[in-house]
């Protein structure tokens, strides 16, 4: 049975008191522990927010990570910098990064790898641009992003990682995929890793990500191969994002 993970994605967003306060909140309406909950946090504020959760079932996570181990690679964050802050998680492959940044396929895959060195949990994000959904592309763009996972990484690295199938056109723009429609692509993610591997496949905790609220969450989130939710925008209010993780519960 695989459990349900709700992820807060703060982006960059808050400041040193909002992170102590956000954090605050969350912990203090955490009633039920069915489903794991974490908060993936801009990288200055990691420190802040590991001494808000200390000893609380609120996990940490990062926005991104570095495709590199240590080095000349200014303005980077390495994973063995954020284990010292006791990440869980790692976001890589955001669809944010993807577009403004240039993480190509290959560099995402880097930095999975390097998350997992350090024992952190990846959390690969993929999914398409609408346009891409209207030619007709959704499940090649999706077989190429994690194509190149599984080429740098195989098939065994996915017994420790998260997958969030993020259509872009649903980011951020108050445009849900329905259910049946993250269903659908939930389902063929899984159906392809089961075909190299069932056990992994049936263990794969999938999450969904874009434009997830507290009035859809509990539809999106009964579906069978949705296991949970990467929350943007709605995990920065403690009320809306602890309604979303009840209904993961
Ligand atoms: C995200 O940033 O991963 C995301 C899903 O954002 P939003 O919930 O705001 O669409």
């Amino acid at each position: 049975m695989r459990r349900k993970l709700v992820v807060g994605n703060w982006k960059m967003n808050g400041s040193k008191e909002m992170t102590a306060s956000l954090c605050k909140s969350i912990i203090s309406g955490l009633t039920q522990t069915g489903a794991d909950i974490a908060v993936c946090v801009p990288y200055v504020y990691l420190s802040d927010a590991a001494n808000a959760l200390k000893g609380t079932h609120l996990q940490l996570g990062s926005q991104n990570v570095a495709d590199q181990t240590s080095g000349a690679y200014t303005g980077e964050i390495s994973a063995a910098m954020l284990k010292e802050f006791d990440c869980t998680y790692a976001i890589v492959g955001h669809s944010e990064r993807r577009s403004y940044y240039g993480d190509s396929n290959e560099s995402v895959a880097a930095r999975f790898c390097q998350a997992q060195k350090q024992d952190i949990l990846p959390i690969l994000c993929v999914g398409e641009t609408l346009e891409q959904r209207e030619n007709d592309q959704t499940f090649s763009v999706i077989d190429e992003q994690l194509d190149a996972v599984l080429a740098a990484a195989g098939i065994e690295a996915f017994k420790s990682a998260v997958i969030a199938y993020e259509p872009v056109w649903a980011i951020g723009t108050g445009k849900t995929a329905s259910d049946e429609q993250a269903q659908e692509v939930h389902k063929y993610i899984r159906e392809r890793f089961a075909k190299q591997n069932p056990e992994i496949a049936s263990q794969l905790q999938i999450l969904y990500g874009g434009s997830v609220k507290a009035d859809n969450a509990k539809g999106l989130f009964a579906m069978a191969d949705i296991d949970g939710g990467l929350i943007g925008g709605a995990s920065l209010d403690a009320e809306g994002f602890l309604k979303i993780y009840q209904a993961a519960n």
